[in-house]
């Protein structure tokens, strides 16, 4: 074998190894999912509530899945929300938004990227709303600020809390303004339960940025954030290109946000249910155990403060 050949199969061997790398879709269809120590099995991670067991990294789910992690499964109840007319700008560009939506809702099995339940923590009943990012980058249009304002308007209706776990890209390019709009609609939809003296809990998952960062997903009474979510407005390749300055490698992680005041707490997935129960129970003055546990903290701290002083 002289050497031309010897490229020639090389060159081969590079092409058949290019050719048999999976699509995306043979990926995220497969039993099997990527971590810090290669591959693992989506059925072992699931076990986990999605939670790398090494590494502890929060792998993104969906919002059945959420629903199920937090509340359990078969103890909520999806609501039907509104959902306004497809692409109303009849935008286009390499695809159209149509087709976009169409493969989106076939890949979700839902109808917009934010879906909303009712359920019970702590013997509360609550309002629940959960992103898919899966679904258009989690992208908010008319569908979603109309969920949104629907699960508010239940949980005003109902004299109930209402929480939402973010995983959002921003506000939806293919709405343009009338995607912005749902900025305000929804953070007047927020006032509206505030003023009925009604808690909004918001979790911040991986990852949440652009205009639900900027809107209502920084309105919560109490703002809770998954470890090593991304919290941000603008992505951090943008920043550093304008400020012309080396930023952190933790830069817009949910520790970073939390360090600068943006966010309250950083809670595991499986500790997240009883979080929200324990923060219902004192806002809400309810389940007086909860409650006096609490003060008994809060009375244990303030003579910690006064021996210090
Ligand atoms: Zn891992």
């Amino acid at each position: 074998m002289n050497w031309i050949t010897k490229v020639l199969k090389f060159g081969e061997k590079i092409k058949t190894a290019i050719k048999k790398r999976p699509s995306k879709e043979e990926i995220e269809n497969s039993d099997w999912t990527t971590c810090c120590k290669g591959p693992i099995l989506k059925k072992e991670l699931e076990e986990n509530l999605w939670v790398c067991e090494s590494c502890n990294k929060h792998h993104r789910i969906n919002s059945r899945q959420r629903f199920d992690v937090v509340f359990g499964k078969n103890n909520y109840e999806i609501l039907k929300t509104p959902i306004p007319q497809d692409d109303p700008l009849n935008w286009e560009d390499s695809k159209s938004y149509k087709e976009r939506l169409k493969s989106a809702r076939k890949k979700t099995g839902q109808e917009c990227a934010v879906m909303i339940s009712k359920t019970r923590i702590n013997n509360i009943n609550v309002t629940a709303g959960a992103f898919d990012f899966s679904f258009i980058g989690g992208s908010v249009g008319a569908a979603e600020g109309e969920a949104i304002i629907y699960g508010i308007q239940h949980a005003i209706d109902n004299n109930q809390p209402f929480i939402l776990f973010t995983a959002s890209g921003g506000m939806r390019m293919f709405e343009s303004l009338i995607a912005l709009s749902q900025m305000t609609r929804v953070t007047l939809a927020i006032n509206e339960l505030k003023k009925n003296n009604l808690p909004y809990i918001v979790v911040l998952t991986d990852p949440t940025a652009g205009g639900t960062t900027a809107s209502f997903g920084m309105l919560g009474d109490v703002t809770f954030a998954e470890p090593g979510a991304i919290v941000a407005f603008a992505g951090k390749r943008v920043i550093q290109a304008t400020v012309k300055e080396e930023l952190n490698s933790d830069f817009q992680s949910s520790e970073f946000v939390q360090k600068h005041g943006f966010c309250d707490r950083i809670v595991h997935r499986k500790d997240i249910k009883e979080e929200i129960g324990k923060i219902l129970s004192i806002l809400l003055k309810k389940n007086s155990e909860v409650n006096s546990e609490n003060l008994n903290e809060t009375s244990e701290i303030s003579i910690e403060t006064r021996e210090a002083s």
